[in-house]
């Protein structure tokens, strides 16, 4: 596989495009509005120039990277010379399904698509195609070029051949597959949204402050950020969608979404890409 396109650029789409440009692959991006699209680049930018000032890039390997990216507001060219498609779109079942509809006739009959959806079935999107043996999760973790885990999630139907291929391709961006089957929220959010949703509900109960819960969450169980700077970091919208998804697709009650979530996203409180969530970013920014 060398061209891949990346559909959605914002937090993860982004961070998506430069790691597979870093690593030699041909990179288009596509966004509804040429703004997103910008500011994902300005993204990119920025944070090859970390590496740069790091030293884990060298001025030149940023130069090739940036070659290797271009950009598209058409989501037809986008497609065309696909190998495999990743969609990082808002975490919405319509929309993702609407897209997969759209990749399925603009793409070559031999392309992958693959979705980097937290907690939507690759199966029920798979559905809408004509080759759910070809559709797959490639569950990337925030921030992209940093963590190393990509989770593969094998659909209903998913083919092994698929499943080979895509794991390859995580491996040659050097991260760490690791397959996982078709369920509500698959491994990571299953387990790591319960835990701020709780913390939420230690917020809304009155039972720490946020600087409190977080504190005691990273000095005492080690964990190297707290659960609410972390789910400002991942964005409340996105938080929100994966406790429906688990309290939807599980049924239990113990996955209820806290009302204090609901209340912050539907107020605009986001986190860090809003400016404000259980932490205030407008002075850093
Ligand atoms: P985001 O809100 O930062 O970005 C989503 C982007 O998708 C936006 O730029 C938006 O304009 C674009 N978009 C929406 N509809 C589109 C369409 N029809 N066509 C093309 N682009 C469209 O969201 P995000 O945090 O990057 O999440 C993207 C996906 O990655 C979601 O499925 C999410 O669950 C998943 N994910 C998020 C994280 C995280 O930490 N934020 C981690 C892993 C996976």
């Amino acid at each position: 596989m060398k061209n891949i396109t990346i559909v959605g650029v914002g937090t993860m789409g982004n961070g998506i495009a430069h790691v597979f440009a870093q690593y030699g692959f041909s990179v288009v991006l596509h966004d509804i509005k040429q703004e997103f699209i910008d500011r994902g680049m300005k993204t990119i930018h920025a944070n090859l120039d970390r590496q740069v000032k790091k030293g884990t890039l060298s001025e030149d390997q940023k130069k090739q990277t940036l070659e290797r990216l271009s950009t598209s507001l058409q989501l037809e060219s986008a497609c065309r010379n696909a190998d495999i498609v990743i969609e990082a779109a808002t975490e919405n079942e319509v929309i993702k399904k609407e897209l997969f509809v759209k990749f399925d006739q603009l793409t070559k009959p031999q392309a992958i698509l693959a979705s980097n959806t937290s907690s939507i079935s690759i199966t029920s999107i798979a559905a809408v195609t004509k080759r759910p043996e070809k559709v797959i999760g490639m569950h990337f973790m925030n921030p992209v070029p940093v963590m190393k885990l990509v989770e593969i999630i094998r659909g209903y139907s998913t083919s092994d051949e698929t499943y080979a291929l895509v794991k390859t391709l995580a491996e040659q961006l050097e991260k760490v597959p690791v397959e996982v089957n078709d369920y509500p929220g698959f491994v990571s959010n299953r387990i790591l949204l319960p835990m701020l949703n709780e913390a939420m509900y230690c917020v809304m109960e009155g039972v720490a402050t946020p600087e409190a819960i977080d504190t005691v969450m990273k000095l005492g169980m080690n964990h190297p950020m707290g659960p609410l700077q972390l789910a400002d970091f991942i964005g409340l919208d996105v938080c929100l969608s994966i406790m429906n998804v688990l309290h939807e697709g599980l049924g239990d009650s113990k996955y209820r979404p806290c009302p204090l979530l609901k209340k912050m996203v539907a107020a605009g409180h986001l986190g860090k890409k809003s400016g404000r969530g259980f932490y205030d970013y407008t002075q850093s920014k």
